[in-house]
């Protein structure tokens, strides 16, 4: 090859290399891993459902009551409610025996437009905590989740030892379970899905209860030391 062709071949591919060799951890660094979208672990009840409403449903058909769900302010429904250890247990056993809750569960304002747009830049897995003496509750989540959000099963996981799900970002309204599941993964972001029931929590960490905020925060917007 003649010397005049050969020099301008070898100055960009060593200008190609020096790119490569600035732009990947670049990419890395901005959690882009040369492509790889961040993995999105996303709760149901609190965040997507409305349990609260739901439980409240079944709580004022057996109580005569008109309990709303600014009035639940704990995560322990039927203890922030006040009801008594017996009522409280019936409550609960009467959401294990309906056939059709978890299916019935309402849409939380916001949830379908939101997920829509957090699955366009984040690998989106479900990881929900079975109401475990309610005999369809997860063959009904699941079809909850493939209705409105076409969310496909293989991607929804049902436990509550959340923390041993690797993600790079978690949302969840139990501030419990986000400091559990943060202390499990000290490089994920664990946000603290704000509500009625855990704005009285101790938690120092990232919160948000709306979903620009949320897509900020994925979007890496938002400093892990502010609330969004
Ligand atoms: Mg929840």
């Amino acid at each position: 090859m003649h010397i005049f062709l050969f020099w301008p071949r070898l100055a960009l591919s060593i200008a190609a290399v020096a790119v490569i060799l600035v732009a990947a951890p670049v990419l890395w660094a901005l959690g882009m891993g040369g492509g790889r979208m961040k993995r999105a672990l996303v709760d149901v009840d609190g965040v997507l459902a409305n349990f609260v409403g739901g439980a409240l449903a079944i709580v004022n058909n057996m109580l005569g009551t008109r309990y709303v769900s600014e009035e639940v302010t704990g995560f322990d429904f039927c203890a922030a409610l006040g009801l008594p250890r017996d009522v409280a247990a019936a409550v609960k056993r009467a959401i294990g025996a309906t056939r059709g809750f978890a299916a019935g569960l309402d849409v939380l304002p916001g949830a379908i437009d939101g997920m829509r747009r957090l699955q366009q830049i984040a690998e989106v897995y479900i990881v929900t905590s079975p109401w475990n003496s309610n005999a369809t509750w997860t063959h009904e989540r699941e079809a909850w989740l493939h209705k409105h959000f076409g969310i496909a099963h293989s991607r929804v996981i049902h436990t509550s030892a959340k923390h041993i799900c690797a993600g790079d970002l978690l949302v969840d309204d139990k501030t419990e379970t986000c400091a559990a599941w943060r202390s499990a993964h000290p490089r994920g972001v664990a946000v603290q899905w704000r509500t009625a029931h855990n704005r009285r929590d101790a938690w120092d960490g990232l919160s948000t209860g709306d979903w620009d905020g949320l897509l900020d925060i994925v979007d890496g917007a938002a400093s892990q030391s502010g609330a969004a």
